[in-house]
């Protein structure tokens, strides 16, 4: 740094001696002018025309962090100097003098010291009385703070500007609905996502984007706390300059001037129609079956709850639930495939759709059930109009894949008349009455009564009271002989469980086995019988030599046969009783075989591969369907009794039973007709050479002790020893 010699005529001429006042001149001008200068806010600082500091005042010093005197006598840019490329202070660099007398600029400073700070500065030059330019006054104004919030402010707005998010600000008027504010902003988001130009815009209101689709009461809700000043959040439906809409996820603030008034809101919305569609296909999905798109239980029961509720405070508002199931559909499935069995339930929601009025809920509970609710309807009559259109639209074949297929639909009806507390109870109801349908025959409709309820409840008691008879074992294994028609010998036994209940006494399976099935308390009973009825046969081999070669016939249900652990558990039930296989007879009835049709072939194979025989149960009542029996390893057939009942009067009948022995012989299989109970029965059956009979007419299941007696009789079939002259017991 370098002092130059401060020319003394500047100094004269500008009257700018430093720091003391004139001798005599107490508040003379110039020390008026001084202390104007030093208590200016902007700094001063007065330069040769080499830029050699004359003059300056404290604010300077301050803002260069240098005193006055440390600066005098040197160059200016020593202690400043300019970021961007201007003439210094109105200097131009190459010492030539300014072009114009007066100059303001807005710049960057660099301090001695290297910091920087914005400046406004301006630059003067003076003269002399013969006008030649002398000095230069500069005042520099640091404006660093409002650099720095112009920054900000241009920063922020380019961030609103640039933002994915649209923003809209809105100018407060008084008394006007802040829906209807004007617009008097928006960004380059906000027109792209509403494709309107900035000119369609401003000016106008909020309600542009608000159409038939927005929702009303959100509009007011937002509307209410505008109105109050408070911020909004909502997700609202707007719509497009071409009306076609889009969800936006909003946030509405109100924005306060210095006094605290609400001088505009600003609105800032996110597009979130992808996130909104994506919710409603996962409600959809949950709410909905795949399959046929039919709402499922969740939204029916929903729906069916809502009515039930409504209808407490609408008197005469009658409605109904109908429960619909197909008939046969399992055939259908396991013959024709699952991708006709699917076709075909497709095919039938289209069809109940039109079965009903638009304002009616068609729903598939799952596999081939449905239900339906039919609303506001006039009488019960009603109901069975709409149930007999099902039968007669279901009625028409339906063509799949090339198959021509045909229905029928069991359909049970609860009223709203019964008064169900419970949407559960309704869905009961018609489901119970849909049951009877079906047992009525198939292909008709029944509507629940209170007759139907005692029956259900009665259902109910028993099956808990059937939980616990298994707990307890309250079942007792009644043995019904099979006799051999050649010899007229007893063969073996048939175990047939009976259920001796606390109070109502001696039960028969066919009132309880079903309901075991349901409940699969069948897989703890059967094991009882099972290990019971070989544990009974094993004995009596031991006890009567005579008897060692009987065996036992023991029935296994669809829910058994199915049951992965059976195997194990006959495994384990011969080997406790030490009972040998080849005297146990598995029956299981066509249904069971054909409801099981993947695992029963594997099931079968491994049932014989343990020397345990095989019967086929009620032969002729179930799918009636021959084919399997070629396919399964069965060896023994069990003719149902409603064949052999009639065998003896209708000729038909007869010829039925013969062709099925014939059959069955074909197929290496022994036959036994189950339900004989006359004579003239057993002469029919001996002349077809039948092999084995068992009936009333040999004898009723009896119980275990009625059974020893008869084992221990000299000749227990005695009563038919007539029949079989020539073989005498
Ligand atoms: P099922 O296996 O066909 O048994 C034959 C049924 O016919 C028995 O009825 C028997 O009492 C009856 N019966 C036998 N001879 C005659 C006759 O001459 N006339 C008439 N009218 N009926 C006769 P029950 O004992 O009531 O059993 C009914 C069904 O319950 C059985 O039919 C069987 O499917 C099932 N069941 C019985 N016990 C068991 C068991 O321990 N386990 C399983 N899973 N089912 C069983
Ligand atoms: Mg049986
Ligand atoms: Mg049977």
């Amino acid at each position: 740094m370098t002092q130059r010699s401060v020319e003394p005529r500047l100094v004269e001429h500008l009257e700018i001696t430093p720091q003391v006042a004139p001798k005599n001149h107490p508040v003379g001008s110039d020390f008026l002018l001084k202390t104007v200068i030093e208590n200016l806010n902007d700094g001063v600082i007065v330069m040769d025309l080499h830029a050699c500091v004359l003059h300056a005042n404290s604010r300077l010093a301050k803002l260069v962090r240098c005193s006055a005197s440390e600066m005098i006598g040197f160059p200016a840019y020593d202690f400043l100097s300019l970021i961007e490329g201007w003439s210094f202070f109105g200097l131009p660099p190459d010492g030539s003098l300014p072009s114009a007398s007066c100059e303001w600029r807005e710049g960057q400073l660099r301090r001695q010291d290297g910091r920087q700070f914005w400046a406004e500065v301006n630059s003067t030059l003076l003269y002399d009385d013969d006008g030649n330019p002398i000095a230069t006054l500069i005042t520099v104004m640091d404006i660093t703070e409002r650099k720095w919030l112009e920054e900000y402010l241009r920063l922020m707005e380019s961030v609103v500007v640039n933002a994915n998010e649209m923003v809209m600000i809105s100018q407060v008027e008084e008394n006007i609905d802040p829906l209807e504010l004007r617009i008097n902003y928006v960004n380059d988001a906000f027109l792209k996502v509403t494709g309107y130009r900035a000119a369609d815009v401003i000016g106008r209101s909020a309600e542009l984007l608000i159409g038939p689709k927005t929702d009303r009461e959100e509009l007011d809700r937002i509307r209410t706390a505008l109105k109050n000043h408070e911020s909004a959040k909502a997700e609202l439906i707007f719509h497009r300059q071409d009306e076609s809409y889009f969800w936006a996820d909003m946030n509405t603030v109100p924005i306060r001037n210095e006094h605290g008034q609400v001088t505009h809101f600003v609105s800032v919305m996110r597009e979130v129609t992808e996130r909104k569609h994506t919710e409603e296909q996962l409600r959809r999905n949950a709410f909905h079956d795949p399959l046929t798109g039919l709402p499922n239980r969740l939204l029916f029961t929903e729906r069916l709850t809502e009515v039930i509720s409504r209808s407490r405070n609408q008197e005469n508002n009658l409605f109904a639930v109908l429960f619909l199931d197909l008939d046969r559909f399992k055939v259908i499935n396991d013959s024709l495939g699952h991708l006709i069995g699917d076709q075909l339930l497709i095919a039938i929601a289209r069809r109940l759709e039109v079965c009903v009025k638009r304002s009616d809920l068609v729903a598939r509970l799952g596999g081939d059930e449905f239900t339906i609710l039919l609303d506001n309807i006039l009488d019960e009559a009603a109901t069975h109009q709409v149930a007999e259109r099902i039968h007669l639209e279901l009625s028409r074949p339906f063509n799949l894949n090339g198959h021509e297929v045909f229905t029928t639909v069991s359909i049970g009806i609860a009223l709203s008349s019964t008064d169900f507390e419970f949407t559960e109870d309704m869905l009961r109801g018609a489901d119970i009455a849909m049951y009877r349908a079906k047992a009525l025959g198939k292909a008709c409709h029944e509507v629940f009564d209170t007759e139907m309820h005692n029956q259900a409840m009665l259902q109910m008691q028993l099956e808990n009271d059937l939980r616990r008879a298994v707990e307890r074992e309250e079942f007792v294994v009644y043995y019904q002989p099979i006799v051999s028609l050649i010899t007229g010998r007893l063969a073996g036994f048939e175990a047939l469980v009976r259920w001796m209940h606390p109070e109502r006494g001696l039960i028969s399976p066919g009132d309880f086995i079903p309901i075991a099935e349901e409940t699969g308390l069948i897989l703890p009973m059967g094991k009882l019988i099972l290990r019971e009825a070989c544990r009974q046969l094993s004995e009596w081999q031991r006890l009567y030599p005579k008897h060692r070669r009987l065996s036992m016939s023991v029935n296994l249900s669809s829910r058994q046969f199915s049951q992965r652990g059976t195997i194990d558990l006959l495994r384990d039930v011969l080997q406790e009783t030490g009972l040998s296989p080849a005297f146990l007879k598995l029956e299981i009835t066509e249904t069971a075989i054909m409801e099981n049709t993947e695992s029963a072939m594997d099931t079968l194979l491994q049932l014989k591969s343990m020397g345990i025989q095989l019967s086929v149960d009620d032969f002729g009542t179930g799918y009636s369907s021959l084919g399997y029996l070629y396919r399964f390893p069965m060896d023994i057939l069990k003719i149902d009794r409603s064949f052999i009942s009639r065998v003896d009067t209708d000729g038909e009948k007869l010829e039925l039973v013969r062709t099925i022995i014939t059959l069955a012989w074909n197929l290496g299989m022994d036959v036994v007709a189950e339900g004989v109970e006359t004579t003239k029965q057993l002469a029919q059956l001996k002349m077809l050479k039948c092999e084995y009979g068992q009936g009333y007419l040999f004898s009723k299941p009896m119980s275990p002790a009625d059974t020893t007696i008869f084992l221990t009789q000299a000749n227990p079939l005695e009563h038919v020893a007539q029949s079989f002259p020539s073989s005498p017991e």
